[in-house]
């Protein structure tokens, strides 16, 4: 079982990472399972989801999680900190000194004549201390911050594409890689242009890729489909292939995969049983189970479903997925947008027929399904009764 590029459809970023089969820093291509968007709300791209990484070189991939990238964090400094004589310093900084070690800017004294100011740290234990700078870059007002993750006191949460301060080489360098073979190591390369790999001195016991397998079949025990469960891991992302009958196994799954300890991502090699189902029996349970969604469309092919429009009420993703559960369903894929002006003006159901008229922004809308074109065309004079209005999208489907 290899890993299968078609999982990963959405090209998302490129990025420079070491590629281990040209044994050098190259362009890689990453691709991801879903869409997300790294230049506007960080905070909406889950951690630990999978991400497949190809050198436009030689064409070797690899595997990283959304939280192994710096460019992808919020707020990609949080546990970074600044270096004693690199870059600028001011009140309120981390910073580490090379024999205060990490200290906190309490205060820095410019006194009236001299060039360099005097700066005040408080440790860890909270004791203060007086230090006399003795460099210059601090008054160059055009250096920017610069922050730097220190190795190895905090290596085992870096990211590739972070500044790295080796407090015991006393170097600098960045973040070209992770590996995750017994043990994990960074890959770094030195502002001397060294590349280097460097073991994380892990106060956790290391969970080898073995004892992850074990773990997440110990947590799978209980699971209705275990007899068609396989799991292996690899550099400790767990792949997981199993047949399900239906979407809220694999939620179920999913669930349980995600909690084990140590795993970096996961990637399902899901197969759902064959089942008779099409578009219409979909969007028919989305209303049977009252999700509301405005100029709607449904459609399911190849065991997955697509639905797009627009919902007013904050929990209608959650109750299509609910609603859906009990359908042989790969993955919902929703493009639905939050309209808070989407209003219901009426709701008509009878003799199997289904009209819901509602109203967003200037316009109106009639979704659901008629027996006839007829009973569809005749639907526009009811939403005209309702509205007044002429700007009437008729979304109707006809089911003979
Ligand atoms: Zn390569």
């Amino acid at each position: 079982m290899s890993t299968d590029a078609s999982l990963f459809p959405i090209h998302f970023f490129d990025c420079n990472i070491f590629c281990t089969r040209c044994v050098q820093v190259k362009k890689f291509k990453i691709f991801s399972q879903e869409k997300y968007d790294k230049n506007y709300d960080k905070s909406r791209i889950p951690s630990h989801k999978p991400l497949f990484c190809k050198c436009e070189d030689c064409g070797g991939t690899v595997i990283y999680a959304t939280n192994e990238f710096s460019e992808l964090q919020e707020e990609p400094t949080l546990e970074l900190c600044k270096i004693w004589g690199k870059g600028s310093l001011g009140a309120g900084d981390r910073v580490f000194h090379p024999t205060e070690k990490l200290c906190m800017i309490e205060n820095v004294n410019r006194t009236y004549g001299t060039t360099m100011p005097q700066i005040t740290l408080r440790k860890q234990n909270n004791e203060k201390v007086d230090v006399q700078v003795d460099f210059k870059e601090i008054f160059n007002e055009s250096s920017t911050d610069v922050f730097y993750r220190l190795f190895p006191q905090s290596g085992e949460s870096a990211r590739i594409g972070e500044k790295i301060y080796h407090t015991e080489m006393e170097l600098t360098g960045e973040v070209i890689g992770l590996e995750f073979n017994e043990g994990q190591k960074l890959i770094v390369k030195f502002e001397n242009g060294d590349i280097e790999k460097c073991l994380c001195k892990s106060s956790a016991k290391y969970l080898t890729d073995k004892l992850l397998v074990l773990n997440a079949q110990w947590r799978c025990r209980d699971f209705p489909y275990l007899r068609n469960l396989r799991i292996y891991s690899r550099s400790k992302v767990l792949n997981i292939s199993c047949l399900v009958q239906n979407f809220n196994s694999i939620n179920e799954l999913d669930k349980i995969i995600s909690s084990v300890p140590q795993a970096r991502c996961s990637i399902m090699h899901v197969v759902v049983e064959k089942s008779i189902l099409n578009s219409i029996d979909i969007y028919k349970e989305l209303l049977k189970n009252n999700v509301h969604i405005c100029c709607c469309h449904v459609e399911h092919r190849n065991q997955e479903v697509y639905i797009t429009g627009f919902y007013s009420a904050k929990d209608t993703p959650k109750n299509i997925y609910r609603a859906l559960s009990k359908f042989s369903i790969k993955k919902i894929n929703l493009d639905i947008k939050i309209r808070p002006s989407v209003k219901i003006l009426k709701t008509i159901n009878e003799d199997n027929r289904f009209i819901r008229i509602s109203k967003m922004e200037k316009r109106y809308h009639i979704d659901g399904w008629v027996k006839s074109e007829k009973e569809k065309r005749k639907a526009i004079l009811k939403a005209f009764f309702y509205s007044f209005s002429f700007r009437i999208e008729n979304h109707l489907l006809v089911i003979t």
